[in-house]
């Protein structure tokens, strides 16, 4: 299952959005390319007229007004060029940045399941291979379109009204011209799209080997996945090969208007002149405006080429947006802090349930242990209680009300999930924690240190709570970066902690002692604990034993020992091992 893709009409519908809601200063830098536009006139014109005036005879003195004229006209041009480039750019940049802004907050809150679904590959070519391709034409495009296109709407009105019969000459190109461009833009949303789509898959081979790749190693899996990478590649090359192979009849033909036009202008309009139809002036005027239109139309075309591509892009972007929630708060508030799971069922694909109906009541304060072989569905479980995903069956609720209706926020002060997999970010030890409590003082960073038994580590590290940790600065172990994501949790205090191997990376004795200061601080908070350490369970006020997806033992661990079920032989297998 890959993200979606907006359609055409989507991706228009927020292009025009994002032109509506900044009409003003796209109207303000429009006019002032117009009079930039307008001055860029004046110069053919002004020579068109010294020609005709020289033929039939005029003064030094005429002559230096019009050159004066010309001068200024170039002056004027050069001033509101600058202006009007420099609102363009700044323009440019700050809407990029609005719409990057905007695309990193939808990709920050996209459901956990989707995203697991759709792989992190497409997301990552989304969010670095088309953001950098919609980025230039967004900067740059927009305001180069807006020139090219008033340069070339001005520019042939001032020719048909200066002298309409010599202007005619100058369209012989534009059947050549329209046509070579429709060939190309009917091919390329589809062509750059197969671009796209090859690079999404390439990435999502490349990470998942560099993911993986002690799995790699260890199956020696590496032919196997360069082989894969090989393919990827393959395939974006006929891809490029096939939009550079467009590009290849495009600017040929482009460029073959512009010899094709001023050269008819010059044969028509020297025919015309020797008839008497038309004046010396006239002509070259009008063949100096048809070298004019070049810059603008080949201005037109590059950037219609190069927004092309980026639509393709922004389709990719604004498709993400489309992705459906995965909850949707409806409101209701709890009537107390009590989870109950009822008749829970759960498929990653259709018609493959991991869990068969589970039912459990959570009572508040306890400590529960899941224990079970691994498959069993213990972590499945675990997102379920911590309201990762929406059950495919049956609920789970707080006080009543389902999990995944209540707004994120809320939920996260509930029930919280810490899992095997942590990230440090790169930022201070300070900044890692504060993700959890923005406002958190120093004094309550240390507190929650001192709670997953890292405050000795964290202090003697050279800056203590400043220093700098994850990529680039201090590499922290995995099991210190295991301890920083529960003294996390500890900071953000939720009511029931869902800890998922949490301290798995420990060595057993040092997780023990973890878990017991953990226990202190949490008193009062109902902690779930999945554990494949049994100390973790015999620890705990109740345990449940998870087995092919279904609860199949729950008690305290005197009680299951001396029941002797699988718990009981679980249980002695541990303790002689
Ligand atoms: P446990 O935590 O007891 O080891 P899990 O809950 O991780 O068990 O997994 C239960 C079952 O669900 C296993 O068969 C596993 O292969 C499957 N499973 C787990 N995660 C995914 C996933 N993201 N996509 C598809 N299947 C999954």
């Amino acid at each position: 299952m890959k993200l979606p893709i907006a359609d055409a009409r989507a991706t228009w519908g927020y292009t025009r959005g994002l032109l509506r809601s900044n009409r003003r200063e796209l109207s303000l830098i429009a006019g002032l390319h117009v009079l930039s536009a307008v001055a860029g006139l004046v110069g053919p014109w002004l020579l068109g007229r010294l020609v005709d005036d020289v033929r039939h005879g005029t003064t030094a003195a005429h002559v230096r007004d019009l050159v004066l004229v010309a001068a200024v006209a170039i002056l004027v041009r050069a001033v509101v060029q600058k202006v009007a480039q420099q609102r363009s750019m700044v323009f440019g940049e700050t809407v990029f940045a609005s719409m990057r802004e905007e695309f990193l907050d939808t990709v920050t809150e996209l459901p956990l399941s989707t995203v697991e679904r759709a792989g992190t590959g497409d997301l990552v070519a989304r969010t670095t291979n088309d953001v950098s391709k919609i980025q230039n034409a967004v900067r740059f495009g927009v305001p180069q379109l807006t020139v090219a296109i008033v340069t070339i709407v001005l520019t042939v009105v001032a020719t048909l009204v200066l002298a309409p019969l010599v202007a005619v000459a100058m369209f012989v190109g534009l059947p050549l011209l329209l046509s070579v461009v429709r060939w190309y833009l009917r091919r390329a949303p589809e062509a750059y799209q197969a671009e796209s789509a090859t690079y999404a898959t390439l990435n999502g081979t490349i990470t998942e080997s560099v993911e993986g790749v002690r799995t790699v190693d260890a199956l020696s899996l590496g032919g196997r996945r360069d082989g894969r990478s090989d393919g990827d590649l393959g395939a974006a090359y006929r891809a490029e090969m096939r939009t550079l192979g467009l590009r290849t009849v495009l600017f040929p033909g482009v460029d073959l208007t512009f010899v094709v036009a001023p050269v008819a202008v010059l044969v028509w309009g020297a025919f015309l002149a020797s008839q008497g139809t038309a004046t010396m002036g006239a002509v070259t005027a009008v063949v100096m405006y048809t070298f004019q239109l070049t810059g603008p139309v080949w201005n037109l075309v590059y950037w219609l080429d190069e927004i092309s591509v980026a639509a393709v892009s922004l389709a990719r972007i604004i498709g993400v947006r489309l992705v459906e929630p995965d909850r949707t708060a409806s409101g209701a508030v709890p009537a107390s802090g009590e989870i109950a799971a009822r008749g829970v069922r759960y498929a990653y694909r259709e018609g493959h349930d991991v869990l068969h109906g589970v039912d459990l009541d959570l009572r508040p304060g306890e400590r529960l242990a899941i224990v079970g072989p691994s498959g069993a569905g213990k972590s499945t479980l675990g997102r379920m209680l911590a309201g990762i995903h929406p059950p495919t069956g049956g609920s789970v609720t707080v006080g009543g009300v389902p999990l995944v209706d209540l707004p994120l926020d809320d939920l996260r002060h509930r029930v919280a999930l810490v899992t095997q997999e942590h990230h440090v970010f790169y930022g201070t030890v300070a900044e890692n924690l504060r993700l959890a409590d923005v406002d958190a003082p120093d004094e309550r960073l240390r507190e929650a240190l001192a709670a997953v038994d890292a405050l000795t580590w964290v202090d003697a590290l050279d800056d203590g709570l400043a220093t700098e940790v994850g990529s680039g600065g201090t590499t922290l172990t995995p099991a210190q970066a295991q301890q920083i994501a529960l003294a996390r949790l500890v900071l953000l205090d939720p009511d029931v902690l869902v800890l998922d191997e949490a301290t798995s990376l420990l060595d057993p004795r040092a997780a023990r002692h973890l878990e017991r200061s953990l226990a202190a601080v949490l008193a009062g908070r109902t902690v779930v604990a999945i554990a494949h350490r049994l100390h973790t369970a015999h620890d705990a006020d109740r345990v449940a034993v998870v087995e092919d997806g279904r609860i199949t033992e729950l008690g305290p661990h005197d009680e299951l020992v001396a029941a002797g079920g699988s718990y009981a032989a679980l249980w002695h297998s541990w303790q002689h091992e």
